[in-house]
């Protein structure tokens, strides 16, 4: 069974991708970098590698038999716990580096609560797995591409993103049917 989202989240995340490019001084439909987004919401991030001292179980799990399995995690420290970071695998691409810190930093934005590590809230990771990557391409920008017809490598290289993203990206807003409607009623063969 498909995952039903609450009511109003998808335009809800739509609105934070426009909110974070607005407080950046940044273009609705522009490009966004991960590790500013990180920096404008206090959210200090640290690489793999350089938590390898501080917390050797979880750097020996991580680059041992766990390595497949991660992306980035998000740690709670601080007097209340409630201070967070965001430690992601460097060694990954810097195209799923970008995707896995939108993820994260999805997390943060919807202010879902700590969880065991490794452990998750099912639906809070489903609308992180929504928001992450509506920053990346949010709805604005979809729409440009759409329109533009640019090849689906160059649309997703000026985006940092993988092409599966993208795509992705330009089928669920309904950005691909927008331009493909407008072109079918302008009778343009581009
Ligand atoms: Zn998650």
């Amino acid at each position: 069974m498909a995952f039903r989202f609450r009511r109003g989240f998808k335009t809800e995340a739509e609105s934070h991708a426009l909110e974070l490019r607005e407080e950046l001084k940044l273009a609705d439909h522009a490009p966004i970098c991960p590790w500013k987004v990180a920096e404008h919401l206090e959210i200090p991030v640290h690489t793999l590698r350089s938590i390898r001292d501080v917390e050797p179980k979880a750097y020996a799990y991580l680059s041992g038999v766990g390595h497949e399995y991660f992306s980035a995690v998000t740690l709670f420290g601080g007097t209340h716990g409630c201070t967070r970071m965001i430690c992601h695998n460097d060694s990954h691409a810097k195209t799923r580096q970008r995707a896995n810190l939108a993820h994260e930093l999805a997390h943060a934005i919807l202010l879902h609560p700590p969880t065991e590590m490794f452990e998750c809230d099912p639906d809070a990771e489903e609308e992180a797995k929504w928001l992450g990557p509506a920053l990346l391409v949010p709805h604005p920008a979809a729409i440009k591409i759409a329109f533009t017809s640019a090849p689906i490598e160059v649309a997703a290289e000026s985006y940092g993103v993988s092409k599966v993203l993208m795509r992705m990206r330009l089928n669920v807003t309904g950005a691909n049917n927008i331009a493909r409607r407008s072109r079918a009623k302008t009778g343009s063969r581009k």
